[in-house]
């Protein structure tokens, strides 16, 4: 069975406050006559669900196409944690529960409906992410817009990722997912030079 974790991406998603959001024009239309339909679409890169490239983070840091893949393919866990609004999730936050593949993903349900802004979403502390990479973590996904805390400007977290050369997800929706081990598919486009890619994310249960 697949599940979509991927938000739908209309012009009623919300982008970071500032960026650039996402418009889709429709230049030629089967409904005016036309003998097809073509459309193009202006975004900022980090809608919906989506990577975020080296670059985004790192002043030499890779662009998203030059992006392994293997980080966005493979076995992943999926874990529910109870996280107050606005905290960044610490190991303890863990309560015990194992990280028994080498892809995370961690429902907080903190950023309920990306269609309504809010600032007080969870996060990550860079301890949490240092200790899954000790276990053997590539990559962590979240179900919030950012791995950081809004207003943070050391992005504590994102460098946490850099040192580790590890990969994030970030707007995942979980709402809907238990926990448990399934099988992640969400790579990135190619798009050289940027600094990230929305995804289409997916879950493959075994
Ligand atoms: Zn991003």
């Amino acid at each position: 069975m697949l599940i979509d974790i991927s938000p739908l991406v209309d012009e009623s998603i919300n982008v970071w406050p500032g960026d650039t959001p996402f418009v889709q024009t429709v230049n030629v239309d089967m409904h005016a006559g036309a003998n097809l339909t073509l459309s193009d679409i202006r975004t900022s890169v980090h809608v919906g669900a989506h990577a975020d490239a080296p670059s985004h983070y790192v002043t030499d840091g890779i662009d998203i196409a030059s992006r392994r893949l293997d980080y966005y393919i493979g076995r992943c866990v999926v874990l529910h944690i109870r996280v107050r609004r606005g905290e960044r999730i610490a190991p303890d936050h863990l309560n015990g529960k194992v990280v028994s593949a080498p892809r995370v993903l961690l429902r907080t349900g903190t950023f309920p409906d990306p269609r309504r802004w809010n600032n007080d979403f969870a996060s990550l502390s860079p301890a949490l992410i240092d200790d899954f990479y000790q276990h053997g973590v590539m990559l962590i996904g979240i179900d919030t817009p950012s791995v950081d805390p809004f207003e943070s400007k050391d992005l504590e977290a994102h460098q946490a990722f850099a040192r580790n050369d590890m990969a994030m997800l970030e707007g995942l929706v979980l709402d809907h997912v238990e926990e448990g081990e399934y099988e992640l598919i969400a790579p990135p486009l190619r798009l050289r030079g940027a600094d990230a890619s929305p995804v289409r994310a997916v879950l493959r249960t075994f």
